[in-house]
């Protein structure tokens, strides 16, 4: 499966390309780039054969099946309209676009042609959020009563660019990172949050953007969420805690892009570790992209998904702004 990759960036580079190389008779045909001169570098540095600053003459390629798409988010709905034009499987990242209607009509472009769609969402390709998600739907933790998660880092320098100063390229925290929570706390709980609230502040990074953001939702079950993500954080360790009826799951350092931290159990016998898979989450969520794209299996995350972890972050920003309650509006 000879894939094309439109974006030369760090997540490509420090993630994906591996991650695609770990499949059987996978590999990187195309990257490309706005810039011909980066796109040269990149695909040299990476040993990817062709570059170019066309996105259409690397489409045009019919030994190509698949894009996966890094730009800067403002570019992920042109690009991926134009890779399902072409008849390619698309693997785009979050946030799937910078509105709803963008991120529906890419889903519904995918669909009416009949290709895969997906949303690179990490996390929930994770060991650590696969197994608390087997323990909750096993009635471990009872009725869930409360989530907490905790998402603030301290944004490594080589990103502090259109993420903390570009409104337009769709830069601040909450397209980055509170998409990736709404989509774990989806994942986990099997429910999409209803109604939010919420505070943002550019605390030290962002210029125009928020860098941080704490927020809490209401959920169909009537459970509620605690959302805090930033970029500020220098010392701080991320994880998740999921508290139910009957016992509580609290995983730290599992908000992450390596395959680390710890998944603890604790109810009326005490506290135990929960075992977990420590393989790559960006390899499995390529293995489970190219078992859609056979028609053996879905994608980890699907373009829907995309859609509605987009919802939740748009309701969040906008009750931050507005400092209201706001329903999450998923049309
Ligand atoms: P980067 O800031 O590293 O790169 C974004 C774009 O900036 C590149 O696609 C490229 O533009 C341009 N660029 C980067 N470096 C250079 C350079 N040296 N010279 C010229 N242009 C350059 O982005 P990230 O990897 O941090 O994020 C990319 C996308 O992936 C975002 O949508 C983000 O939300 C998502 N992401 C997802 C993660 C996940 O775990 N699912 C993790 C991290 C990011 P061009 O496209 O023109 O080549």
């Amino acid at each position: 499966m000879q894939w094309i990759f439109s974006g030369g960036s760090t997540v490509a580079s420090e993630f994906m390309l591996a991650a695609v190389r770990a499949q059987v008779d996978s590999d990187v045909t195309w990257l490309v780039s706005s810039s011909a001169e980066h796109a040269a570098r990149f695909s040299h540095d990476h040993q990817i054969p062709k570059f170019t600053s066309s996105l259409d003459e690397a489409l045009s390629d019919s030994d190509t099946s698949c894009v996966y798409i890094s730009s800067t988010n403002d570019k992920h709905y042109a690009q991926s309209k134009a890779a399902i034009d072409a008849g390619k499987h698309v693997l785009c990242e979050k946030p799937l676009a910078l509105t709803i209607d963008e991120a529906k009509q890419m889903v519904s472009a995918a669909g009416h042609a009949d290709l895969v769609f997906a949303t690179n969402h990490h996390l929930r390709c994770s060991g650590s959020h696969r197994a608390i998600r087997k323990l909750i739907s096993a009635g471990e933790i009872g009725e869930v009563l409360s989530v907490r998660v905790h998402h603030a880092v301290h944004l490594p320098k080589n990103l502090r660019t259109w993420r903390i100063n570009d409104v337009k390229g769709g830069g601040g925290v909450i397209p980055d990172i509170t998409v990736h929570n709404a989509d774990i706390v989806r994942f986990l709980l099997s429910e999409d949050p209803v109604a939010v609230v919420a505070q943002s502040a550019a605390s030290g990074m962002g210029r125009g953007v928020e860098d941080s953001c704490m927020s809490v939702w209401s959920m169909p079950s009537g459970a509620m969420v605690m959302s805090h993500e930033s970029f500020t954080h220098r010392f701080a360790d991320t994880g998740i805690e999921i508290h139910g009826t009957r016992g509580s799951i609290v995983a730290t350092g599992v908000m992450t892009q390596q395959p680390v931290g710890s998944v603890s159990l604790r109810n009326v016998n005490g506290t135990k570790l929960v075992p977990f898979s420590n393989h790559s989450l960006y390899s499995r969520g390529v293995a489970d992209f190219v078992s859609a794209v056979k028609s053996k299996g879905v994608p980890a995350a699907s373009g829907s998904d995309g859609v509605k972890s987009l919802a939740v972050a748009l309701a969040v920003r906008e009750a931050a702004n507005k400092g209201q309650l706001v329903s999450v509006n998923y049309e």
